[in-house]
Formats: C-alpha cells, sequence, structure tokens
C-alpha cells in the first residue's frame, strides 16, 4: 500500500506546500490547507474490491490518505461505523428513508478519533513529540488517546464547563490539560500565541490539514454503505465545520477516483440558536461569519462561535443546494431522549440537533419522507451524562412479601 499525497494547496488563494514539512495554514492568506493526491495514479490501485479485504478501520483508504508510510498509522480502530436504518423512529415520523450514521461508536466515543487519528499519525510521521490543542472536549479526549499510542506529549485547553468525562479521559490518558477561562476560540487564541515559543504543534481545526482528511472517511463510508451513491442530504452538527469540509471533499475524491458521479447530496448544517454563525451568515447570503456573541448551548461540540473554515463550509451547503439551521436547546434534550427511545442510539446532544433540524426541515417541506437522509449521530451520550437526569428509581425490599405489587 502507498498513499498518492501529492501536496498541499490552500483553498482560499492556491499556493501549494509540500506535504513532507510541517504547517499549519497557508503562509500567503492565512486559510486552510487541503491535502492533495494523484488521483489519476491512485485509481490504478485502489478498488471497490481491494478495499473490502482490509482491516475494517478508516485507513482502508490509504491511497488516499495523508501518511506515507503504514507504520506511522497510529490507530484505535476508529471508523467503519454503522449507518442504521433509523426504523421505528423513521414510522414515527413517517419515512423509511431517515438513516443514522453512529459515530458515537468511535473510540473515545466521537467522530474526533478519525480526525485526530489523521492528524496524530501525520505528526509522529513528520517528527512532531508535542502537540496542543483546544477543544470543547471530545477533540482533547481523543488527541490525549492517541498521543498516548503514539508517545507524544498532549497539552489541552478547554473551556471551564468541559463535561465532567472529558476531564477524567484527559488525566486517564496522562494528556496535560487545562481550563481556560472562555471558550474554545479563546482556547484557541492561547495555544496559537504560545504554541512556537512552547515547541508544540498546534492542531486547532482546520488550521492543521490533516484532521480532515480523518474525517472525510465518514464521506467515504456513506458513499460504500450506499452502495456508490450518495444520499439526497446530510444533516450535520456544525462547529469548526471539520465534518462537512471533509467530506464535501470525500465526495470530489471519490467521484475523481470513478467510483461516484456528479450528484451530490444537499449538505445541512444545524447549529444552536445560542450559537448559530453559520447559519446566520447563510441566510444574511454571505461567505464568511461573524463572531457570534455570547455563545452558549448545552451541546458543547458545536459552541463553537467563529470558525476559520466559514467560507469552506458555506460553500459546500450552497453549491449542494443544502441548508442551515438552528434549533432550540429544549429540541436537543427532547431529541437526544427521543433518538434513545424509539431508535436505540444513546446520542449526544449535537447529534440529537440533527434530528431536531430533521423535523423542522420536514414541518417547512424542504425535506420530504422520500429523500434519503442521514443524521450524522457524532458522538456518545456517556460523554455528556449530566444532561441526562432520570427521577430517582423506586427501590424495593425483596424480602416483603408484596414486594411485587410495588411494580406495574
Ligand atoms: C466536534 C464536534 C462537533 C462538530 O464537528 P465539526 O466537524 O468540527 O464541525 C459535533 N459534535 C460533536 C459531538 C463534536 O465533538
Ligand atoms: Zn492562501
Amino acid at each position: 500500500m502507498r498513499s498518492f499525497l501529492s501536496h498541499l494547496e490552500c483553498s482560499y488563494c492556491g499556493a501549494t506546500y509540500s506535504a513532507d514539512e510541517l504547517h499549519t495554514t497557508c503562509a500567503q492568506c492565512g486559510k486552510v490547507l487541503l491535502a492533495r493526491y494523484d488521483l489519476q495514479a491512485a485509481r490504478q490501485h485502489l478498488t471497490p474490491e481491494a478495499l473490502c479485504r482490509r482491516p475494517t478501520t478508516m485507513w482502508r483508504w490509504f491511497e488516499i490518505m495523508p501518511v506515507r508510510d503504514p507504520a506511522n498509522v497510529v490507530t484505535l480502530g476508529e471508523g467503519c461505523t454503522p449507518l442504521l436504518p433509523a426504523g421505528r423512529l423513521g414510522e414515527r415520523l413517517g419515512t423509511d428513508r431517515l438513516w443514522i450514521k453512529d459515530e458515537g461508536l468511535n473510540p473515545t466515543g466521537s467522530f474526533k478519533a478519525r480526525g485526530l487519528s489523521a492528524a496524530v499519525s501525520k505528526a509522529k510521521e513528520l517528527g512532531v513529540k508535542a502537540v496542543a490543542i483546544p477543544s470543547a472536549g471530545n477533540a482533547a479526549s481523543a488527541l490525549a488517546a492517541y498521543g498516548a499510542r503514539a508517545g507524544l506529549a498532549v497539552y489541552q485547553f478547554m473551556p471551564q464547563d468541559v463535561p465532567e468525562m472529558m476531564r477524567k479521559e484527559s488525566f486517564q490518558y496522562g494528556a496535560r490539560a487545562y481550563l481556560v477561562q472562555g471558550l474554545i476560540n479563546d482556547a484557541g487564541r492561547l495555544v496559537r500565541e504560545r504554541a512556537a515559543r512552547k515547541g508544540w504543534f498546534d492542531v486547532s481545526t482546520l488550521r492543521e490539514p490533516y484532521r480532515q482528511e480523518g474525517k472525510k472517511t465518514m464521506g467515504l463510508e456513506l458513499a460504500e454503505q450506499f452502495n456508490w451513491t450518495l444520499p439526497d442530504a446530510i444533516i450535520y452538527p456544525t462547529g469548526g465545520g471539520t465534518g462537512i469540509v471533509g467530506m464535501w471533499k470525500a465526495f470530489d475524491e471519490l467521484e475523481q477516483l470513478g467510483w461516484i458521479g456528479p450528484q451530490r447530496p444537499k449538505m445541512i448544517v444545524v447549529q444552536a440558536e445560542g450559537c448559530a454563525p453559520i447559519v446566520r451568515a447563510f441566510e444574511a447570503g454571505r461567505r464568511h461569519a461573524e463572531l457570534f456573541p455570547d455563545a452558549h448551548t448545552i451541546a458543547p461540540g458545536i459552541r463553537v462561535p467563529v470558525a476559520i473554515g466559514d467560507y469552506l463550509i458555506l460553500d459546500a451547503v450552497r453549491q449542494s443546494g443544502g441548508t442551515a439551521v438552528a434549533v432550540s436547546d429544549a429540541e436537543i434534550l427532547r431529541d437526544m431522549r427521543e433518538m434513545a427511545q424509539w431508535a436505540g442510539v444513546f446520542a449526544s446532544p449535537e447529534g440529537a440537533a440533527t434530528l431536531s433540524a430533521y423535523k423542522r426541515l420536514r414541518a417547512g417541506g424542504f425535506l420530504s419522507p422520500d429523500d434519503t437522509t442521514v443524521l450524522f449521530s457524532c458522538g456518545s451520550a456517556f460523554k455528556n451524562a449530566e444532561l441526562i437526569t432520570p427521577p430517582p428509581l423506586p427501590v424495593l425490599d425483596p424480602h416483603r412479601p408484596d414486594v411485587l405489587d410495588m411494580l406495574d
């Protein structure tokens, strides 16, 4: 197996860079760098049949992944997650075309595993010894796990109200964790300003070119799971936008490989009403989003008030004929429970937000029951257990003769 990675290209000004040295953003314009591959050559080596014979991790796409030497791959078995028919949840909503991609089954409980497996592998290949990350929690956990496996020093900077489980994970994985007064963008600035002096490689979302290469494998998998076609719509809980941008890129690469045609799903962004910079920019017809003031929501992964890849997210949404929707925290909490009760999926609040968006788009007529639609359940609610507050349970005394009468 070999990778057909050829170079890095700026998504904004087109400047090119070597893919065999460390880069973060474009040195010319400061925007997002994309990994480019020699897809015409890759076409000769990668076939759907070859893919089927490989171990079931996202690295089975090695020819169009950014690591040159397979020995540098740092894997915990990420990717190849199930695409579940929504089943009873679909019936309840009057459709048999609703699907859930359950990303909560990834190592460390979220799709961040894909991005960080790719970024850590490439960093290791390029000789990095220490990595730093601003994170709402899941990215930090994933970096801690992959960093531990690779033997890198990991520095994490998270908002003060980061979910308890993420703090436990960083401790257990041996990462150095700090809480920052402010949100993820404040943590990001802190890392950027100190990374060079401290000798850290900054793996912030889309400020490092390879996390999105990991996340693009979600798009590759969808194509495979739909037998080399694509669904009509994808609803994605959007924070930094790595997944939308990565999947959009994946579809182009698959078309150039000759595996799919030009049809594309409507790419649909869902954000929380308390933090909806991309939704605002979409509605205002702008290509860049403004910082969203006083950002707040119970869904930490989408509490991202500003994203460097805003133009890439908005381009994908517009070019695909998609849309952008904001949903309330109350809808998110309701739909976390509904996904669990009707589909058996223990979804994080961000994942549940896709169901809230789906309902709104069906009610408004943007989506119909005939549209094959994929909801991205991006993480497991095991990470957000504090949002789930069951009532006290009845306690039974097994020695009482009437104990069974207490059961309903
Ligand atoms: C990071 C995260 C998101 C946002 O993903 P992006 O691809 O960065 O937009 C959504 N949900 C969860 C659970 C996350 O951890
Ligand atoms: Zn540039």
